[in-house]
């Protein structure tokens, strides 16, 4: 029999009225207590977001931030069971909610690669996926080939494992002049889309624009220095 998914810590349970302000662009972490019922609970740290049901989302946070997260339960945890151990009679926290939140400082460090993606590295595969897809498009694409892309592209940003990513890249494509529709008619068109697509992801997250007149020779042909020869 299947058994079920376990549980994320407690701490983060009831946390779906502040899901809405977490961005990974913004890096806003809450300044609201993450229990409702727990008046001493340290903030989220920077950067971290959370999922639609209120847990925090691994693919929507940079690692630095799920690493502060993790320290900042491991040290909830020990801090909650030192309160409630017997030899404990003062009743009072042993570790401040400063101190957790100092704890929960993102510190920037390897991590192994064969941990799942943070948002990160997810997003370095997914432009990879999306640019080479571009490269690869035909020089002039029949109407079956731009079917099949509008209809990827659709659920792509539907499906996306970043959810507010996903939400911002749909806004993105919908813009009500049109101008965001994919434009699919021929490899030049669909890969300066694509660049204009990432481009927009690079200004929201205060990151330098790529100039589109070479994203051929970074994604289809190698640069002209030849060092990717
Ligand atoms: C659809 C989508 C939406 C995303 N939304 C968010 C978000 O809301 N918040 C968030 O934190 N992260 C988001 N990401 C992830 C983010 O875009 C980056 O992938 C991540 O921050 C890692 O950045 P990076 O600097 O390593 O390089 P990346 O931005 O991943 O770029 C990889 C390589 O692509 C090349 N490149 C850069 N810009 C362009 C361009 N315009 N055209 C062609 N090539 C280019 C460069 O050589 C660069 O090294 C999103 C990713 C995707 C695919």
């Amino acid at each position: 029999m299947a058994s079920a998914p376990p549980e994320v810590s407690s701490q983060y349970k009831g946390t779906g009225s502040i899901f809405n302000q977490q961005t990974p662009a913004n890096s806003a972490s809450s300044s609201k207590p993450t229990g409702d019922d727990d008046p001493k609970a340290a903030p989220l740290p920077k950067g971290v977001v959370l999922d639609k049901d209120g847990k925090p989302c691994r693919t929507c946070t940079s690692v630095a931030s799920w690493r502060a997260l993790t320290k900042q339960a491991e040290l909830k945890n020990a801090n909650s069971n030192a309160t409630s151990s017997p030899n404990s009679n003062t009743g009072k926290m042993t570790t401040s909610t400063p101190a957790l939140a100092a704890a929960a400082t993102p510190s920037p460090s390897e991590t192994p690669s064969d941990c799942p993606p943070d948002v990160e590295e997810l997003g370095r595969s997914t432009w990879t996926l999306l640019h080479s897809m571009a490269a690869t498009y035909p020089e002039k694409a029949d109407t079956e080939h731009q079917a099949n892309m509008g209809g990827f592209l659709k659920f792509f940003s539907k499906l996306y494992p970043c959810w507010v990513c996903a939400d911002d890249f749909q806004r993105w494509m919908a813009h009500p002049s049109g101008r965001n529709q994919p434009r699919l008619e021929s490899r030049k068109e669909f890969g300066w889309w694509m660049c204009e697509a990432h481009n927009e992801v690079n200004r929201k997250l205060g990151k330098k624009e790529f100039d589109c007149r070479l994203w051929e020779e970074r994604w289809r042909t190698g640069w002209k220095d030849g060092r990717c020869n």
